[in-house]
C-alpha cells in the first residue's frame, strides 16, 4: 500500500472509535477528538446489536463479543393485562452503549484519544484538512472522519440545507437493576425482548449489561424504551421544556424532565401497560427522553472529509441498527482505503455510493416501521417485515 494517510476523527463514540480502530489497524496514524470532558461512561442506555456493531470484538486479537453481549432466545408480546399474546424463538442480541464503548476504548491508544477536545471547524485544500479546535489549537490531517452524531456540526457546515425532521414521537427511556424487580416481573422478562402495543405508541423491554458489565440474569439492568406520540408545537414544547425552563431539542437527560411529566408516565403505565412493564417505570425515579428525528443526506464524501454514522443519516431506532450503520460506514472506509492504495480522496469516492444506499434503505425501512407502529397502528406481532436488522428485516 502507498503512504497511509494521517487521520483525524471528530467524535469518539461508537462510530468514531470503530473508525479509529479499523484505520489504525490498517497502519494509519489516528487522532480522535471528543468534545466530552469525561470518558463518556454515564450513558447507560441499551442497544440492540447486529454483527456489524460488534465486528471489532469478533475480529480483533484478544477481543471477545461474548464479553459484551446478551443473547435472548425469545420475542414476546404482552397485552395490557400482562397476558402473553405472542411468543416466537428469535435470538436477538443486546448490550449497552457504555459496555461497547468501554470495550472499544480499551483497544485504542489513550494518548491519541483526546477528551475535552471540541472541533470548532475545518478547512481543506487539495493537500490536507486543517482542523480547528475550540481551544484555538489546530491539527493537520490527510483524511478527516466526522462521527459527531445526530447534531453534527460537520454536517451543518458541509450540507447546510439538511433538514432534521421530527418523527412525531419521542422515546421515554428507563433502566432498573433486575435485582430490584419483583420475582414475577423478573421471570416474565428475563429471557425475552418484550413488546407491547399501546394507545399512541408502543413499548419494548430487554435486559442489558449492568453498569460494571455483568451479563448474568439477576445482575443485569432491565431496559425500557417507550415510543409515545406528542404533537409538534404545544405538547412537544411542554414536554421538552426542562426543569430549568429551557426548551431542549434532542433529549432530556435523567434528572431534567419536569416532575409532572414523570408523574404522568406512572399514571399512563398503570392505565395501559402490562404490570411487569409498568413496574420498570415505577421503579425508575429519573426516566429520560430522546426525541426521534429523521435525517437524510445527499452526500457523505467531500474530498478528504467523510460523514459517518448519525452525522450522516440519522434513522429511527426501530431496527436497532444505528450503531451498526455507524460501524458499517467505518469498516467500509477501511476497505475502500486499502483498495485505493491509501489515497484518501479516491477511497472516499469509492466508499460513498454503497454507504448512501445503506443509509437510505435503513432510513426508509425504519420510517415505515415507526409510522406503522405509532400512527397507522397496523403492527401485527410476528410480521417478519418488522424484524430488527441493518441490511433488511432479520439481516
Ligand atoms: C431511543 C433510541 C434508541 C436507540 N436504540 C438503538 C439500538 O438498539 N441499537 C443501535 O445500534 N442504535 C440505537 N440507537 C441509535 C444509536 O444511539 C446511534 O445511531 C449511535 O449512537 C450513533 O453513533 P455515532 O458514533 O454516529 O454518534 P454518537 O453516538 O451520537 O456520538 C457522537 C459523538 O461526537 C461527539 N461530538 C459531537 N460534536 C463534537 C465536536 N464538535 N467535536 C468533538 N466531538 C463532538 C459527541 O460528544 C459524541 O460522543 C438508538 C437511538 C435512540 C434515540
Amino acid at each position: 500500500m502507498g503512504m497511509l494517510p494521517r487521520v483525524g476523527v471528530v467524535g469518539g463514540s461508537i462510530g468514531g472509535l470503530t473508525a479509529a480502530l479499523v484505520l489504525r489497524d490498517l497502519g494509519c496514524e489516528v487522532d480522535v477528538f471528543e468534545r466530552s470532558g469525561t470518558a463518556l461512561e454515564a450513558r447507560g442506555a441499551g442497544i440492540g446489536l447486529h454483527r456489524m456493531t460488534t465486528r471489532y470484538f469478533h475480529e480483533a486479537d484478544g477481543m471477545d463479543a461474548g464479553m459484551v453481549e446478551i443473547e435472548l432466545p425469545w420475542l414476546q408480546f404482552l397485552s395490557a393485562s400482562g397476558e402473553r399474546v405472542y411468543h416466537e424463538r428469535m435470538n436477538y442480541r443486546f448490550s449497552s452503549w457504555n459496555t461497547i464503548y468501554r470495550g472499544l476504548l480499551q483497544c485504542f491508544d489513550e494518548p491519541r484519544y483526546h477528551l475535552g477536545s471540541e472541533v470548532a471547524g475545518f478547512d481543506q485544500d487539495d493537500r490536507a484538512v486543517i482542523v480547528h479546535l475550540r481551544d484555538g489549537t489546530t491539527g493537520t490531517f490527510d483524511l478527516l472522519v466526522c462521527a459527531d452524531g445526530i447534531s453534527s456540526q460537520a454536517r451543518a457546515a458541509l450540507l447546510p440545507g439538511t433538514e432534521t425532521r421530527y418523527a412525531g414521537y419521542v422515546a421515554w427511556r428507563a433502566t432498573v437493576p433486575e435485582s430490584e424487580l419483583g420475582p414475577a416481573t423478573f421471570e416474565a422478562l428475563r429471557d425475552s425482548i418484550t413488546y407491547s402495543l399501546l394507545p399512541s405508541g408502543h413499548v419494548l423491554v430487554y435486559p442489558i449489561p449492568s453498569l460494571d458489565g455483568a451479563l448474568e440474569p439477576g445482575r443485569r439492568l432491565a431496559n425500557l424504551v417507550w415510543y409515545h406520540n406528542y404533537e409538534e408545537g404545544g405538547a412537544l414544547d411542554d414536554l421538552m421544556t426542562d426543569r430549568f425552563g429551557q426548551r431542549q431539542t434532542l433529549s432530556l437527560p435523567p434528572g431534567t424532565v419536569r416532575g409532572e411529566h414523570v408523574a404522568w408516565t406512572k399514571e399512563f403505565a398503570d392505565a395501559h401497560m402490562a404490570p411487569a412493564i409498568a413496574e420498570i417505570l415505577h421503579r425508575t425515579p429519573e426516566p429520560f427522553v430522546q426525541v426521534i428525528y429523521d435525517i437524510d443526506v445527499e452526500r457523505m464524501a467531500f474530498g478528504r472529509i467523510a460523514l459517518i454514522g448519525d452525522a450522516a443519516f440519522a434513522v429511527r431506532p426501530h431496527a436497532a441498527a444505528g450503531t451498526a450503520k455507524a460501524c458499517a460506514d467505518a469498516w467500509a472506509l477501511g476497505e475502500a482505503l486499502r483498495d485505493a492504495d491509501g489515497d484518501p480522496v479516491a477511497a472516499l469516492a469509492r466508499w460513498e455510493p454503497g454507504q448512501l444506499a445503506l443509509g437510505r434503505q435503513l432510513l426508509e425501512r425504519t420510517r415505515d416501521m415507526g409510522d406503522r407502529s405509532q400512527f397507522k397502528r397496523n403492527w401485527v406481532p410476528g410480521d417478519p417485515s418488522l424484524r430488527l436488522g441493518l441490511y433488511g428485516p432479520g439481516r
